[in-house]
């Protein structure tokens, strides 16, 4: 199988996802903080709580009471780190003139000032230039490695070839990107688990692992 085909049929299980389920980008800035190392589930509970405690943007992040932050986000764990993470991520966007001045700067900068943040890595960096500035990104995480690697794409679930990022990311427009990231997390979390659910996953006819493992 290759990436192209499993677009296809991730596209007529899901359809569009409208991926991601943020209502700004500066809610996704704040959602891609939270969803380090924990499901999206219980981001959805810790920014439900910032939304009831008055807190939806990173200026009232910066501004914001911190024990209030510190509580609101607690569900989505390493609460006390996410928040020194929180405010100062927001702080440092702020300071460089907000996301508008942000969607200014051409990918290279804007990868190298994100990447320079404290507590973001490239999971982080990528998921806030697709979805928060509309760059052409292909946001690899721990299901895009487990699903490529046990359909064949690739050969080891922890190495992703430069070569076939590049080619996602030229291939694919923003939208399907966009989409492809999103129908990935969905197969991770509805079948390709940690135990897999074969049986029941749209892939099975041509994924590797249920050919050899699980299917007769
Ligand atoms: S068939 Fe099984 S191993 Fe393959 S993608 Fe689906 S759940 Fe994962």
């Amino acid at each position: 199988m290759n990436f192209v085909r499993l677009n296809e049929i991730l596209n007529e299980h899901y359809g569009n996802l409208h991926w991601w389920p943020a209502e700004t980008p500066e809610e996704v800035v704040i959602g891609a903080i939270l969803t380090q190392n924990t499901s999206w589930r219980n981001v959805e509970k810790a920014i439900e709580n910032l939304k009831k405690i008055g807190i939806r943007n990173l200026s009232q992040i910066v501004n914001g009471d911190q024990e209030k932050i510190r509580e609101a986000i607690k569900p989505s764990g390493f609460y006390n780190q996410k928040t020194a993470r929180l405010i100062s991520v927001s702080r440092a966007i702020q300071s460089a003139g907000g996301i508008d001045s942000l969607r200014k700067m051409d990918d290279a900068s804007l990868s190298h000032f994100l990447s320079s943040l404290k507590g973001v890595g490239k999971e982080t960096e990528e998921s806030i230039m697709i979805y928060a500035l509309g760059r052409k990104k292909f946001v690899v995480d721990k299901y895009t490695m487990r699903i490529f690697s046990r359909t064949g794409i690739i050969q080891s679930e922890t190495i992703l070839p430069t070569e076939l990022k590049n080619e996602i990311e030229n291939r694919m427009s923003l939208e399907e990107l966009n989409n492809f990231h999103g129908a990935l997390v969905n197969l991770g979390k509805d079948f390709c688990k940690t135990k897999p659910v074969c049986v029941q996953c749209p892939v099975r006819n041509e994924c590797n692992y249920a050919k050899d493992f699980t299917l007769p």
